[in-house]
């Protein structure tokens, strides 16, 4: 249960609602959340007792939401949460385009994909600084240096960046450099990094782990919500089944899902999802036509070359190709999620 405390509190009645909840072995947290001060708490509770913090003039309202996530949940926040980074808006009319490489290898490198991505419609900048590889023998990433450039990049072309946040003691250098931190799916159940990074107010991309269930995955989320940062992107990158083929599977069902659940905003990665540079294009139209908010998709100059992800990183043909196909398909994509939002709204009266 969310307890939505008044703006205007008196300490007394404050204190006496605190004693009625603690005493009745309640536990709860407290946050600031869309400007209200709110207690969530963790037990449920009977009726007489929600009454009588129902009647308390501290408390404004009260509001039992069934979802085991809270703050993430739709029940909570009818509508969908849009998110500002620079120019751009994340979950708003238009989905975004989030696109860069694997890893930032050079000053040169970077400056030369994001020239190319921003001409070609790309909103934010993508790039991996520090890099969470399979293998202690792998590329692990260029950081700080890396990340001079991919700021400095993105500033000149007008890019937003995004990149991965792999440490706590990394957050406060990066937090200068980046526009929004990633939280890589190997990360996604680091409670510690989650919680610091709630405390922050920069945006948070989530994504999912690699067999993180879907309430595993919002209850994540809610780990940085419930800390007060409200800014979170959810980010579908593909589960671990038992296909081979692919690097890992695409997870379609959990957008709609996600959309029915969650005011969150979802973005795509079919890069990771699928591994495979020639499937990205299919998968990722697939995701914006099933309701994402936008795509993040690694591209690279010579593929062959990269120092990491190669495989799946598009050159600049196939991701002119994937824009110009989602130029294509975007408008009968965006009037059937009108013609939805329209009937939902006559549905609610
Ligand atoms: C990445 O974005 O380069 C990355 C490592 O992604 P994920 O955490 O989804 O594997
Ligand atoms: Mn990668």
């Amino acid at each position: 249960m969310l307890v939505i405390l008044n703006k205007m509190v008196n300490k007394r009645d404050l204190e006496t609602l605190l004693q009625i909840i603690e005493s009745n072995g309640v536990e709860f947290k407290e946050t600031i959340n869309q400007g209200e001060r709110i207690l969530i708490l963790f037990n449920e509770i009977e009726e007489s007792l929600s009454r009588r913090i129902e009647e308390n003039p501290a408390v404004k309202s009260i509001k039992y939401i069934k979802q085991p996530f809270k703050l993430s949940s739709r029940e909570y926040k009818p509508e969908t949460t849009r998110i500002k980074v620079g120019n751009v808006i994340i979950g708003g009319s238009e989905p975004v385009i989030m696109s860069g490489p694997c890893s930032v290898e050079s000053e040169k490198q970077i400056l030369e994909i994001a020239e190319e991505v921003a001409s070609k419609g790309a909103h934010i900048l993508r790039g991996g600084i520090y890099k969470p590889r399979t293998s202690p023998y792998s590329f692990q990433g260029l950081g700080v240096e890396a990340a001079k450039w991919i700021a400095a990049a993105g500033k000149h072309y007008g890019l937003p960046v995004v990149s991965e946040v792999m440490e706590i003691s990394d957050i406060e250098t990066l937090n200068r450099y980046v526009d929004i931190f990633q939280v890589g799916a190997r990360n996604m159940q680091n409670f510690k990094l989650l919680k610091e990074l709630g405390k922050i107010n920069k945006p948070v991309l989530l994504k999912r782990g690699n067999s993180a269930t879907l309430n595993e995955f919002l209850m994540s989320a809610e780990y940085i919500l419930c800390e007060g940062n409200e800014n979170v992107i959810l980010c579908e990158r593909g589960i671990r089944t038992f296909v081979e083929y692919t690097r890992n599977t695409f997870d379609l069902n959990i957008i709609p899902a996600i959309k029915e659940l969650s005011h969150l905003p979802i973005i795509i990665d079919a890069s990771h999802a699928t591994g495979k540079c020639e499937l990205v294009n299919p998968v990722t139209l697939a995701g914006l036509t099933a309701g994402a908010d936008g795509f993040i998709v690694e591209v690279h100059p010579r593929p062959k070359e990269a120092f990491s992800d190669g495989e799946q990183s598009l050159n600049f043909a196939q991701f002119s190709q994937l824009v110009e196909d989602w130029k294509l398909l975007k408008g009968p994509v965006l009037a059937i999620r009108r013609n939805k939002q329209a009937v939902l709204k006559q549905a609610i009266g």
